[in-house]
């Protein structure tokens, strides 16, 4: 199984429930043979491939074509001419295969009658064994340098591929042609899926066998055929999710909590402490809340909101009700920065209440775990959960940027409890995909931010105008603002991102930024260290912090108020809104400048998103944004959400799949028979992501 088909997200948020054992049909092993099993796949395209998240066979057969192209016109052999995409269709008369340099080729001379003309395939081997004189083939492309350049291909006389192309998403290494060839080298292994669909539901859906999906998904006649497929597959998908987060509901319901009655005196003093006033928006959380902690039930809240929304001061809330009960509080953060950043945002708060607050991370002493543990309010990493760390007391657990969690974290910290748990997500959920990824959870949202913050000033500037940027900062600098500078994202190792974060703040240091006081912070400063860093910066002491992603959720200095993003378009765009989010916390108006390659280098997709950041402020518009231009699958990044384990389904697009599937879902989740096998791969644990 690869990493990348887990579920690492919020669709298992929960113990698996002691399912029934159901007879499982044995998964093919050909299906989870890697991809270099098949002809012509080396280590180099075996690594590319990987980058999409495509291992074995069965990957590849579920790589979901994104569109198709469109139908090109049969020509005869005698009139090929020009440049235009045409199909010609003949028998082969002969087969040559090379090599030339790193390639192998393949020359197949085809007639139609008319006349012959030599196509080419390159890196294609295993096609020679296929293609043998007699052979009718036909195929799409167009007039090349080496006779017809071969687009697509037919064997066997059938029509479909040379008609309507795939075009599968194919990253930056890999071009959708060649992904199209491995895909036809893989369907034939279609027939070696079982179908997981119980018959008669297939049969009163009216659903084609799931191996005719597939082909007909990839290799389809018609648009309609293609599109029938594909629905197929996704209310496989959908059934077996709805089917998961039911039976996490029922479970849920058999566990006991401790009830937490009413909020009292603590909860008083804590709105007294406060230096604002509570929202409308956090109130009615706070309110939605308060009845999930009466029950004795286990809470399972989704608490949403933007950026600077102010969930923190209503998760030290659900927090601050355990301890006035006296129980235990913990609050868990994905990375150790954010939950120091965390503990020292709370730490004021809980003295003035008299309230313990310890912080408990892998790199912790044994004395500072032992005090941790006896604290009110734990805040810590996953380091919280890991064997012999036992909060024997705890009552309500707070899990920060949940998507980031495996769910074998989640589970542990539940292991032999049952707490109310409360998590949080700054990364907005559309609804859409909220009711059907969280259909049993309880969803609070903080829909507006405090009144008192005014929306960032965002703009975008190309590379060759830097410098205006960094003026503006210094002058921004001199009026006593403090300013993140984040280091370009590349795809390397942490050590590598660190030494680029401190040459950069070294140059910085040197020339744009020689007046001011300039720190820096990446993954590979130690945690002590770190620490100090941040608390200068928070006492004012740093004027600039320059830093890698590793600020990106969580931490709050309101007196920043300036962030330059670097190289601002290799980032996601929930990232950049993210990362934007460190900002604009304190009522002086901020400033968000990105910066970007040339024009020119960049894809038309990565425009939007930085027009999209400079056009609107609001975390949900993105999203949405977001979801149109990636596509419900890769919504979020694979990683984050788990959302790319659903290849088929389009959210929200889908919504009439999703409605059949739920229908389907009432009447079989009790006994979903081989479809057991797919919820279970869907629910199964993930890797750590922190
Ligand atoms: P989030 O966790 O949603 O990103 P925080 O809870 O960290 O947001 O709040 C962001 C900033 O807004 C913090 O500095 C916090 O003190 C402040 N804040 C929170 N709630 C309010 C409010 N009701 N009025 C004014 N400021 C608030
Ligand atoms: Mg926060």
């Amino acid at each position: 199984m690869t990493p990348i088909r887990r579920l690492t997200g919020f669709a298992s948020l929960d113990q698996p429930p002691d399912w029934p054992a159901t007879p499982r049909c044995p998964k093919p092993r050909r299906l989870e043979a890697a991809v270099d099993s098949l002809p012509g796949v080396g280590r180099i395209l075996k690594g590319r491939l990987a980058k999409l998240g495509v291992m074995t066979v069965r990957d590849l057969l579920e790589h979901r074509p994104r569109r198709y192209e469109a139908v090109a016109p049969e020509v005869k052999i005698a009139a090929l001419g020009g440049d235009e995409e045409v199909v010609i269709a003949g028998e082969v008369v002969t087969v040559k295969s090379h090599r030339r340099g790193r390639l192998t080729v393949l020359t197949v001379r085809i007639s139609d009658g008319s006349a012959s003309v030599a196509a080419t395939f390159f890196n294609q081997p295993w096609l020679k064994e296929q293609l043998a004189p007699g052979i009718r083939l036909r195929i799409r492309g167009r007039r090349g340098r080496f006779g017809f350049d071969v687009k697509a291909y037919d064997l066997d006389g059938s029509d479909k591929t040379a008609n309507l192309a795939p075009v599968y998403p194919a990253g930056e290494e890999l071009t959708p042609k060649k992904i199209r060839a491995l895909v036809s080298a893989a369907m034939p292994h279609a027939h070696d899926y079982y179908d997981p669909l119980p018959a008669e539901v297939r049969a009163r859906e009216q659903l084609p066998l799931k191996a005719d999906a597939l082909t007909v998904v990839h290799h389809p006649a018609s648009m309609g055929e293609a599109e029938l497929g594909r629905e197929r597959l996704a209310f496989e998908e959908l059934l077996s999710l709805q089917i998961g987060i039911a039976r996490r509901a029922e479970e849920r319901e058999r566990t006991l909590a401790p009830s937490l009655g009413e909020a009292g005196e603590l909860i008083d003093r804590y709105r007294e402490v406060l230096p604002f006033a509570l929202t409308p928006y956090q109130e009615q959380a706070i309110r939605e809340i308060d009845a999930d902690l009466a029950r004795t039930a286990p809470m399972q809240r989704l608490l949403q909101g933007d950026v600077g929304s102010g969930k923190t001061v209503v998760a030290l809330y659900a927090l601050l009700r355990a301890v006035e009960n006296g129980r235990q509080g913990a609050l868990m953060a994905p990375t150790e920065t954010l939950a120091e950043q965390h503990r020292m945002t709370i730490a004021d708060i809980c003295w003035e209440l008299g309230v313990t607050c310890g912080l408990l991370t892998g790199t912790s002493t044994k004395r500072d775990r032992e005090l941790a543990l006896q604290s009110d309010i734990v805040v810590g990493t996953h380091a919280l959960i890991q064997d012999g760390v036992e909060l024997r007391n705890l009552a309500v657990a707070v899990v920060d940027e949940q998507h980031r969690f495996g769910v074998d974290q989640r589970r542990a910290l539940k292991h032999g409890r049952a707490p109310h748990v409360l998590h949080m997500t700054a990364t907005p959920i559309p609804r859409t995909l909220a009711v059907t990824f969280f259909g049993d959870l309880a969803v609070s949202e903080i829909a507006k931010p405090p009144p008192s913050r005014k929306p960032i000033i965002t703009s975008w500037v190309t590379e060759e105008r830097a410098s205006e940027a960094y003026t503006r900062l210094a002058r921004l600098l001199r009026e006593g603002h403090q300013a993140y500078v984040v280091c370009p994202l590349i795809e390397s190792s942490e050590t590598i991102l660190a030494l680029a974060a401190e040459e950069e703040a070294d140059r910085l240091q040197r020339s744009e930024l020689r007046d001011f006081r300039i720190g820096c912070l990446h993954g590979r400063v130690r945690p002590a260290e770190r620490r100090e860093r941040m608390e200068r910066f928070k006492e004012g002491k740093l004027d600039v912090l320059v830093a890698t992603t590793v600020i990106e959720v969580g931490v709050d200095v309101p007196n920043a108020t300036v962030m330059i993003v670097q190289e601002a378009d290799r980032f996601g765009l929930a990232q950049l809104h993210q990362l934007r989010g460190r900002v604009g916390r304190g009522s002086d108006q901020a400033y968000c400048l990105l910066i970007s390659r040339a024009k020119d280098d960049l894809t038309e997709t990565a425009q939007r998103r930085l027009e999209a950041l400079v056009a609107t402020t609001d975390g949900f518009s993105l999203a949405e944004i977001d979801l149109d231009l990636r596509g419900g699958g890769a919504f979020l990044g694979t990683r984050q959400s788990g959302l790319s384990d659903l290849r088929f389904a389009r959210i929200p697009f889908d919504q009439p799949v999703i409605d059949r599937a739920r229908a389907v879902c009432a009447e079989i989740s009790a006994d979903p028979g081989p479809l057991q096998d797919e919820v279970d791969e869907l629910f199964a644990g993930a890797d750590i992501a922190a």
